[in-house]
């Protein structure tokens, strides 16, 4: 199975970073991790087949995670695609789609597609199954607008990948990203503690209890980028691919 890291950067596209991203295809699975707004011309960029993906998780409804989906079924739409499509998310997740086909392409939301496309809302605690992956939301923090905020545990393959989403630390982290064979963790501060964000010198704390077999640092801000050298952890550049 390989992932390939189409953009991850914060939203203020620091260290010129493309918005969340993450590709991760293998024999029988095919799917996003996130399309914020600039995915799209990532993964043309990147050469990415668009028609395969059959499954986009999304974590949570800021636009550096949620909106690249309004250009994402435009080009679907306009390049024919036939085969089914699942979108799902946190609660709210149709209302939500809606809504951002409406800010940025009027009337889009109402075209009838010529391909299936499902919305799922996602419950945290719940496992969900999609053809081949399984999916496990855990709930976590990242303030009071643009959620619910899912973290996710998701299991491919024989393989288990977590991702943090954006946080403050929280301990549902540990069940989702424990033994997992990656963990994509938000590193937005080296040492700085804010609210809704999660610092590197935080996480390491926390490391010795999760217990994933390897991690890879994403999201963030120009503080860390300068230490990026520095670091004793990988860390996500756009485009990097890894096999699991
Ligand atoms: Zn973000
Ligand atoms: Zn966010």
């Amino acid at each position: 199975m390989q992932v390939q890291f189409i953009g991850c950067g914060d939203a203020l596209g620091s260290g010129g970073r493309a918005n969340t991203c993450f590709h991760v295809t293998g024999e029988q699975s095919n799917f996003l991790i996130d399309c914020g707004a600039s995915s799209l011309p990532a993964m043309k960029r990147l050469g990415v087949a668009l028609e395969p993906i059959d499954l986009i998780l999304i974590t949570h409804f800021h636009g550096d995670h949620f909106g690249g989906l309004p250009f994402f079924l435009l080009d679907a739409q306009f390049s024919r695609r036939s085969r089914p499509l699942t979108i799902a998310g946190p609660a709210g997740i149709e209302t939500r789609l809606r809504q951002a086909m409406e800010v940025m392409f009027e009337h889009s939301s109402k075209t009838q597609q010529r391909f299936q496309l499902s919305v799922t809302a996602l419950a945290p605690e719940e496992a969900k199954t999609f053809g081949a992956v399984t999916v496990t939301p855990y709930p976590v923090v990242h303030g009071e607008s643009g959620g619910p905020f899912l973290a996710y545990r998701i299991e491919a393959e024989g393989r288990v990948i977590a991702y943090s989403a954006d946080t403050e630390w929280t301990e549902t982290l540990v069940p989702t990203a424990r033994g997992a064979d990656l963990f994509i963790a938000e590193a937005y501060y080296y040492d700085k503690i804010v609210k809704n964000h999660l610092s590197l010198t935080t996480l390491e704390a926390h490391l010795g209890e999760i217990g994933a077999k390897k991690l890879i640092l994403t999201h963030m801000s120009d503080d860390m980028l300068a230490r990026l050298d520095s670091l004793p952890h990988l860390a996500a550049n756009d485009g990097m691919t890894v096999e699991l």
